[in-house]
């Protein structure tokens, strides 16, 4: 077995509740996929794992103030800004195990290949692994990488709770340091994903070179109207949150259908949440609660959209007895990637042989953060059946061995 596939499956299996190791797809369970929520018992093991194995390859391991790992192989020039490589650990609740994982274990991959064949490169390389990428353990997500680039503060970031309302630099513990990582030393970030999406898989390319990344738009919406009797209140004098809200949820795909048409085809908006309360059959909903997701690759489809849902919300508060607010939760511009760091990747397919397409990511990741400050692009693989955040999250081997070698050579390519 290859070290990157036993890499993948053994950090797989301290993700996993009853620790199993998935080899393959058929062995893959849909109630045991993997819980590593950032700060977890399982995080933790899965942490210690990684970092012996990236200490093992010779690299010089740094915990920074909000728990990202760095391990950095020196240049021979020092005085040149590094090349960056890597991903998150943590896992959605139930989750796959190469979401994440992949690029940590690539970039981890690419070192050791590097190590191996005594190639010489003058920039540093610094394998990354971001705290807390998916956002399910706290109430929001990317803030590793939002931390490096000071979107948030670290005191803003240690302080933020999880669901059972511990701080973040409680969970953490042992596993975050007092290093600080300055962007301002870095030239190059890459990172290797699974696509997460059916778009390689459905046309058999075996790689992905995102051009751009997603941006990401989150509103709660609350609607308050009258909760009361099912039986002895008349329809007409009814004031129930979530029949306006179903006009909402309506509204949201209805309007994102014909965005997508009239645009470019990638923009979407979900209505993913909803909380009805009481939630009880016999009683008219007297207050709902909604969560919009509106994504796409273009500000302006974006700024379009949010203004429709927001006058669709300011009707419904003019509707007497009934009341409506909208809140901002994410607001992440879309961001474009470095034409250099792509024409990397490129060279790297052809001289693999390889097949590819440009395309636009609609996942969030690490790197869109980072794109405002280094430059950067992502290698995509392909997701089988096109599944992400699932316990039926699943990369081939094959694929994951190209989406490797692609990294080694962009890796070198950069840094050499
Ligand atoms: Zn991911």
């Amino acid at each position: 077995m290859s070290r990157v596939k036993e890499n993948l499956i053994e950090l797989g299996s301290l993700g996993r509740k009853d620790g199993a190791r998935v080899e393959s797809y058929e062995q893959l369970d849909t109630d045991k996929g993997l819980w590593r929520l950032e700060g977890n018992e399982l995080s933790k093991a899965s942490k210690d794992y990684l970092v012996e194995t990236m200490e093992e390859a010779g690299l010089e391991i740094r915990f920074d103030r909000a728990g990202n790992i760095f391990g950095r192989k020196e240049g021979t020039d020092p005085g040149r800004k590094a090349v960056m490589s890597g991903s998150h650990l943590d896992s959605v609740k139930n989750g796959g195990q190469f979401d994440g994982p992949l690029g940590v274990i690539g970039a981890l991959e690419a070192v050791r290949v590097i190590n191996e064949e005594g190639f010489e490169h003058s920039r540093p390389i610094e394998v990354a692994v971001f705290v807390g990428e998916e956002g399910s353990a706290f109430e929001r997500g990317l803030i590793g990488s939002e931390v490096l680039t000071g979107a948030i503060s670290y005191d803003e970031v240690l302080n933020l709770a999880n669901s059972d309302g511990e701080l973040l630099k409680n969970v953490l513990g042992d596993y975050r340091g007092e290093f600080l990582m300055d962007l301002g030393g870095v030239e190059y970030f890459v990172e290797l994903h699974p696509e997460q999406g059916p778009v390689l898989d459905t046309e058999g390319i075996p790689v992905g070179i995102v051009e751009s990344i997603t941006g990401l738009y989150w509103l709660r919406v609350v609607i308050e109207g009258e909760e009361n009797h099912a039986g002895t209140t008349p329809m007409k004098m009814r004031k129930d949150a979530l029949v306006k809200a179903a006009e909402i949820v309506s509204f949201v795909h209805e309007k994102a259908l014909d965005m997508a048409e009239k645009t470019n085809g990638s923009f979407v908006a979900t209505v993913g949440r909803l909380e009805v309360h009481p939630s009880a059959t016999n009683i008219i909903p007297g207050r709902v609660e909604l969560g919009i997701d509106i994504r796409d690759v273009n500000q302006g489809n974006i700024d379009v959209f949010k203004a429709a849902v927001t006058d669709k919300v300011a009707e419904v508060s003019r509707v007497p007895g009934m009341k409506a607010k909208a809140q901002v939760l994410v607001d992440k511009p879309p961001c474009l990637c470095s034409g250099e760091v792509i024409e990397a990747i490129e060279r790297a397919v052809r001289e693999l042989g390889l097949e590819a397409r440009k395309m636009s990511s609609g996942a969030a990741h690490d790197a869109q953060n980072l794109a405002g400050k280094v430059k950067t692009a992502m290698i995509f693989v392909q997701s089988a059946n096109g599944i992400s955040h699932s316990p039926r999250e699943w990369t081939s081997w094959e694929d994951v061995e190209t989406g490797v070698n692609v990294l080694t050579r962009v890796i070198k390519d950069l840094s050499g």
